[in-house]
């Protein structure tokens, strides 16, 4: 696919997902529209050899996986994660100010820079569970509308802003969204959205996300911005280099998780049993016992793939000595000498095996020797299902950012190695 085209579709997925939820029914579009069948955990299920399929975990969790014709010898896997910090409203989040403002009680999810939400337009996006006529349902919901923003203290107030400011979630990051008299109107428009009585809303994750649309950026279109970039890029080039091969000696799978920013221990996270209980459960149904099952998984392999920190036009010297990862420069391989990446020798060779026979780039990352760095979903997800695996990323700036910047050319590198990975 041109770039051009793949941009498109991306920056779409991208739009319409402002939550975890909505990118897991974005994927489930896409899926139902290649003929994947909908798998419910709590059904028994039926595989065939041939077959293409998907689990979804709490609507923000999903495994998509495809059954070769011949019997198969291990999975060839590829992780990711929907989630994106941002910040979560809490119940009764309505508080009004002086009678004139009225404003939403917020909580952090996830390591955001704070200052990045202030002063743009934001809305607000989720779910809403309900007691429907069996039993409970999960509706997804979408104010769709610059409903909110969060105003910084004026220069003049605060004269030393631009020394450096330390940001209070509770006093300085509640999203004002209308005047006073608008109370009650947040839950009339998602109850109005969802279709249902405002009384019957019995639950709701609910959270802010910058309006912001994707798009280019550079005189030479050589970047692109917006949010949620980290790993929304990775979760959509993941499913898509999936959907679009065939499988012959793996069976191919793409797991998205939910809860990475807040450390994967969750039931839809990557420490989760989710993926152990996929695999397990595509063996039963395949008609292979406890050995075949370790006999697979030992044949097996693993992409992790979430975002990478580029090198950072103003700050060099932020970047380690020798492993600089910039922005355009092919897929990020990393290494983490405690192992928070689970790259090692064995698995990036496999990867540069990849890249190499796909004809994309490829660059190492390792944080400086005096700078600890974050976390992903490699070395979490192979605490349940040990496999040869690797930690890759596309290279970014200013993660975790309302609007974070990537390379235009990177989401098609990965694109392309994943697909040869899926095709072997
Ligand atoms: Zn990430």
């Amino acid at each position: 696919m041109n770039q051009d085209k793949l941009l498109k579709k991306l920056f779409t997925f991208i739009d319409e997902s402002p939550t975890a939820f909505h990118a897991v029914m974005n994927l489930e579009k896409i899926l139902d529209k290649e003929g994947f069948t909908r798998l419910e955990e709590k059904d028994s299920w039926e595989i065939v050899k041939g077959g293409k399929y998907y689990v979804n975990r709490n609507g923000s969790a999903l495994i998509a996986f495809t059954i070769p014709e011949k019997d198969p010898a291990g999975y060839h896997m590829v992780a990711a994660h929907s989630d994106s910090p941002c910040f979560k409203l809490k119940e009764s989040p309505e508080i009004t100010v002086d009678d004139a403002y009225l404003k939403l009680n917020v909580e952090k999810y996830g390591g955001m820079i704070l200052s990045t939400w202030l002063d743009r337009p934001l809305s607000v996006a989720g779910r809403v569970v309900l007691k429907g006529k069996d039993g409970i349902l999960t509706k997804l919901v979408n104010a769709n509308r610059d409903i909110a923003l969060i105003p910084n203290l004026a220069i003049h107030i605060n004269k030393d802003i631009n020394k450096g400011v330390e940001y209070n979630p509770q006093t300085d990051m509640q999203p004002m969204i209308g005047e006073s008299s608008a109370k009650g109107n947040l839950f009339k428009l998602l109850a109005k959205e969802a279709g249902v009585e405002e009384k019957e809303i019995l639950g709701t994750d609910l959270f802010l996300y910058n309006r912001d649309q994707c798009r280019l950026v550079g005189i030479d279109d050589a970047f692109i911005a917006g949010p949620r970039l980290d790993d929304l890029e990775c979760v959509y080039a993941g499913l898509t280099a999936m959907v679009n091969e065939t499988p012959k000696k793996y069976i191919n799978l793409c797991a998205v998780f939910d809860n990475e920013e807040v450390g994967s221990t969750t039931k839809q996270g990557a420490a989760s049993t989710f993926l152990q209980d996929v695999l397990f459960r595509i063996c039963a149904k395949l008609g292979k016992g406890g050995e075949e099952y370790r006999r697979m998984l030992a044949d097996s392999f693993l992409i992790s793939a979430d975002n990478a920190h580029a090198l950072h036009p103003n700050h060099p010297e932020k970047a380690d000595v020798t492993n600089r990862p910039v922005l355009n420069g092919g897929i990020v391989i990393k290494y983490h000498g405690s192992q928070r990446y689970a790259t090692d020798a064995y698995s990036a060779a496999v990867m540069k095996d990849i890249c190499n026979r796909a004809g994309v780039p490829f660059q190492s990352y390792a944080n400086r020797s005096d700078i600890i760095g974050g976390s992903t979903l490699g070395n979490i997800s192979t605490a349940q299902v040990s496999v040869n695996t690797v930690d890759i990323g596309l290279a970014q700036l200013a993660m975790h950012s309302a609007c974070e910047t990537a390379g235009a050319k990177d989401v098609g590198y990965l694109t392309e190695a994943l697909r040869v990975f899926y095709r072997q």
